[in-house]
Order: C-alpha cells, then sequence, then structure tokens
C-alpha cells in the first residue's frame, strides 16, 4: 500500500462528464478522465484491507489492492500486467462495468469506495497509449481446433484464453461486425466502437481467426461445425426480447430498443437506412417502457436525435437512494440511479402498467397506462394490484420496449443441436462449462441468462479452461 492514510486524506474524486450542452451533440464519449496526478491519488485511498471484499465483489476477481498500489507509485505497466491477469478487455469493464467491487470495497461502508472502475479504465488506456498492449503470439500450436459462435465479450474472452492455451481458434459472428451488445447494443456515447477494434485487431494478430456474417445453425449446420472442429464454445448471447403483447402492438411506431439501439449504433458508424426503415425520433414524442439500462440507452439516442419529449416508464417502484437494512454491506445493492443520458433530459416515471398502445391510421398516437401498487403477501412475495381508477394517457410517437431478454434465440442452432434448457430458457451448463453436448461449451448471457460485460468476460474465461481440459 503506498499511503497508508490515503483514505483518510483524500476524498473519493470522480472523473465526471462533458457538459450536457456539449455531449448532446456527439456520440462520443460522455465520460472524462482525471489528469495522472489525481488518478495516482485516487488509488492511493486503496487501504488494501485484509479482506480485500472487493475480490469478491468483482465477478473476474481483479486484485485491485496490488494495481492500485503500482498506479500510485505511478508503474502503469505493472498495474496493467496484474489487471490483465483476471480480465481480458479492461478498456470495455473500465468503461461500462457497472462495478460491483465497488459496492463490496470497505471504503462503501462510509459511501466513498476507491473509483476502482475509472482507475481501471485509466490503467488500460495507458498500456493502449504507451503502445505497451502487443500481440502475444503464442509459442506454439496444440493442432486442436475449436469453434467459437458469438463474438461478444464472452466469445472474445474465450478465443483470446483458447488462443493462448495454442489451439487454433475461429470466431463465428452472425452481423457483419465482431462485439455483440458492445458493437450493436452499447451506444457509442458510453464505449466508442474503435475501443473494439483496437482489441479484434490485437487478437487477430495473435492469430484468431474471425468470420463475421455467418449464422451458425442458418447459413452453416452446427453438425458441420461439430465435424470440422474438436470443441465448440456457444457465446451466443440472449437475444430474444421481452415482448408486451397488448392491443395495438402491431402499431407503427412500437418496436423493441434493440431494434432501435442497433440502427443508431449502425448509423454511428456510416451506415444509412432508407426512410422507411429509419426509426427516426427527431421532434418526435419518444416513451420508453422498462426503466433499467437498455431503457436508459434509448434515452441518450433519443436526446442526441432531437426528440421533443421522452418519458421513461417503470412498472417496479423506484429504488432506494440508500442502502436497505436486507442488502446489507458488502452485498450488491438494488439502488436508484440516474444515468448520464438521464442527465440529459428525460421525465421518469415509476409503478406505471402500460395497457394498450393507441393509434391513427395504423400509427402510434398515445398509450394508455395506469398506476400500480406492489404488496407483500403472506409468504412475503412481492404482487402487483392495479390502483383502479388510475388509467391516463400518454402521447406518443414513437415507444421502445426495454423490458429486458427473456433467453437465447432457440430457433436455429439452440434447436438443431437438441441442447438442455433450464426453466428460463438459458442453455444448461456443467461446472466446467459444457452444455447436455459432450464437447459443446456455452457462457455468458446465452447460459447464465441477460447480464452485464464483466460476468460474460468471467464465464467466457471460465468456459475456456473447461474447452482446454476437455481437449488436453
Ligand atoms: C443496450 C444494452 C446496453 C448494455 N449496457 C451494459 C453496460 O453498460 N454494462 C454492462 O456490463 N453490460 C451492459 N449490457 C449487457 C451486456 O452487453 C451483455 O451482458 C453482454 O454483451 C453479454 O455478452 P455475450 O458475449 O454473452 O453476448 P452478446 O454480447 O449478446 O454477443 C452474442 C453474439 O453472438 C452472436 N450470435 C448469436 N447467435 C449466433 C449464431 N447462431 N451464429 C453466429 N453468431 C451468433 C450475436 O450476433 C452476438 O454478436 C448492455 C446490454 C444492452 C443490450
Ligand atoms: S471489472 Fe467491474 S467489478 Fe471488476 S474491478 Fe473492474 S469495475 Fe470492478
Amino acid at each position: 500500500m503506498g499511503d497508508p492514510r490515503g483514505f483518510l486524506n483524500i476524498k473519493r474524486k470522480e472523473s465526471g462528464y462533458r457538459p450536457v450542452e456539449e455531449r448532446v451533440g456527439d456520440y462520443s464519449e460522455v465520460e472524462v478522465t482525471l489528469p495522472d496526478n489525481e488518478r495516482m491519488e485516487q488509488a492511493a485511498r486503496c487501504m488494501d484491507c485484509g479482506v480485500p471484499f472487493c475480490h469478491w465483489g468483482c465477478p473476474v476477481s481483479n486484485v485491485m489492492p496490488e494495481w492500485q498500489d503500482n498506479i500510485f507509485r505511478g508503474d502503469w505497466q505493472a498495474a496493467y500486467d496484474i489487471l490483465n491477469e483476471t480480465n481480458n478487455f479492461p478498456e470495455f469493464t473500465g468503461r461500462v462495468c457497472p462495478a460491483p467491487c465497488e459496492a463490496s470495497c470497505v471504503l462503501a461502508i462510509t459511501n466513498e469506495p476507491v473509483t476502482i472502475r475509472q482507475n481501471e479504465r485509466s490503467v488500460a488506456e495507458k498500456a493502449f497509449e504507451t503502445g505497451y498492449v502487443k500481440p502475444r503470439i503464442p509459442a506454439g500450436r496444440t493442432g486442436k481446433k475449436v469453434a467459437v459462435i458469438g463474438s461478444g465479450p464472452a466469445g472474445l474472452a474465450c478465443a483470446d484464453m483458447l488462443n493462448q492455451y495454442g489451439h487454433s481458434v475461429t470466431v463465428f459472428e452472425a452481423t457483419d461486425k465482431v462485439g455483440g451488445y458492445l458493437r450493436y447494443g452499447i451506444p457509442d456515447f458510453k464505449l466508442e466502437k474503435k475501443v473494439i477494434d483496437r482489441r479484434v485487431n490485437i487478437l487477430k494478430e495473435e492469430g484468431i481467426e474471425f468470420r463475421t456474417s455467418v449464422n451458425v445453425g442458418v447459413d452453416v449446420k452446427g453438425s458441420e461445425i461439430l465435424k470440422e472442429y474438436d470443441s465448440v464454445m456457444l457465446a451466443i448471447g440472449a437475444r430474444k426480447p421481452r415482448d408486451l403483447s397488448i392491443e395495438g402492438r402491431d402499431l407503427k411506431g412500437v418496436y423493441f430498443a434493440m431494434e432501435y439501439l442497433e440502427q443508431k449504433n449502425r448509423i454511428v458508424s456510416g451506415q444509412s437506412f432508407t426512410e422507411d426503415e429509419l426509426i427516426a425520433t427527431l421532434n418526435k414524442k419518444v416513451v420508453v417502457i422498462g426503466g433499467g439500462d437498455t431503457g436508459s440507452d434509448c434515452v441518450g439516442n433519443a436526446n442526441r436525435q432531437g426528440a421533443s419529449c421522452i418519458s421513461q416508464i417503470e412498472i417496479m417502484p423506484e429504488a432506494p437512494s440508500h442502502r436497505n437494512d436486507d442488502e446489507p454491506w458488502p452485498l450488491w445493492p438494488r439502488l436508484s440511479k440516474k444515468s448520464s443520458s438521464h442527465e440529459e433530459g428525460c421525465e421518469r416515471h415509476f409503478q406505471i402498467m402500460t395497457k394498450k398502445f393507441i393509434g391513427d391510421n395504423g400509427v402510434l398516437k398515445k398509450i394508455l397506462a395506469c398506476k400500480v401498487e406492489w404488496v407483500k403477501d403472506e409468504k412475503g412475495s412481492m404482487s402487483m394490484k392495479e390502483i383502479p381508477g388510475s388509467d391516463f394517457e400518454i402521447e406518443a410517437d414513437v415507444a421502445l420496449l426495454a423490458m429486458g431478454f427473456v433467453h437465447p434465440v432457440h430457433e436455429g442452432l439452440v434447436k438443431e443441436l437438441g441442447l438442455g434448457l433450464d426453466s428460463r430458457g438459458n442453455i444448461t451448463v456443467d461446472e466446467k462449462f459444457m452444455t447436455s453436448v459432450k464437447g459443446v461449451f456455452s457462457g455468458g448471457d446465452a447460459s447464465r441468462g441477460a447480464s452485464l460485460v464483466v460476468w460474460a468476460i468471467r464465464e467466457g474465461r471460465e468456459a475456456a479452461r473447461g474447452i482446454n481440459e476437455y481437449l488436453s
């Protein structure tokens, strides 16, 4: 530990965001970084606790005290080496991770955890800026071939590990570009796509082959892949969106959030769409249904596209602003969160249920909604009750359904291979991440259910270990 009194003398300082009026005019990342001297001071706040709960809180078990100490000492390369041992892509998590590590930092007891995520981003960026991140070509090859299907963070982490073990890895990706939801989900204002390209170029130089625009199960049979490769990793994500089957769902103007978000990311990357295809929100009244992060990303895009007003409605009550007694430290608390996109302009409403989409000539005009209350039953589980007489209408030109994802898409590959599924429809895996089909592994959202980038990286790593063991 560099400074034993750092946590007493230095206050937590957030990097912060660019000013709202500036950032809504572009799609560049909104978060800024602190100068090196301040970043080193922030790292000095780490107490190197006897029991570092942050390791436990971090899904990839990053070892914070060690790399915080190296930041404090200005040895950014040593910090990167330690970080990279547990996290293949700290430049992704350093930008988008909700940082469960910070919730379990001992300093979170007094609400001022170490700025672990932002420190992580700085370490990663420094390593790239100084040319320290170089391709690590494996010394030899095992002669074993592995197909990784899906190029989101789970597929990429798995491919990276397998390649370093010396196996020959081919990544198949259904869309035209690598990255999964990093590419065509998370907006550029949270994660610029050059950050993905930079990493993918290194993975390519290290010997990983990428085949894009190949939907396995449709363009090529899963059984053919099984014949050609010694093992297969399914990192296909949980891409079936939760729908809202109510009257008016088929009106023009009602879309899944992902239709909107994917299109916006493609536009930012230079692709164009016809007027018919375009989900335009300029001067439109936009209602986002679903109060989570995907919904918040819709808000950010709609603000950048000049929507005349944006509301985000959520059926659940607003989370508390402070930890509840039933979520004590070091657990991850469910807290009310105002994202950078919310700051840019949005009305948020909780305990609202959508009942009907109302249109005119097939085009959305209004949403009929009502207020609900949540009551605990005698078993302690919450149940929802509509408040009688609370119906109201919201004017809407565009409604975006951001209510989460149910499970991986079953049509195609999952059905063809006859994979075992759990009660929620996710792919079942054993403790080594092998599915019900021998030699076929899975991880990330596909088996875990929709989750986080950091969990996808963790499970991609674990599955790679399972595959390596299987092949050895
Ligand atoms: C809008 C949005 C915002 C998010 N924001 C955050 C955030 O801020 N922080 C965070 O931690 N998490 C966030 N998440 C969640 C995070 O992106 C996911 O948990 C993570 O990407 C899951 O990784 P994955 O590799 O399992 O799957 P995915 O990223 O979904 O990747 C799966 C890939 O498999 C491909 N594929 C599927 N089937 C086939 C097939 N048959 N053949 C070939 N390829 C196939 C898909 O095209 C896709 O590229 C967000 C998610 C969304 C949708
Ligand atoms: S990956 Fe996420 S949880 Fe782990 S140290 Fe980084 S910010 Fe924290």
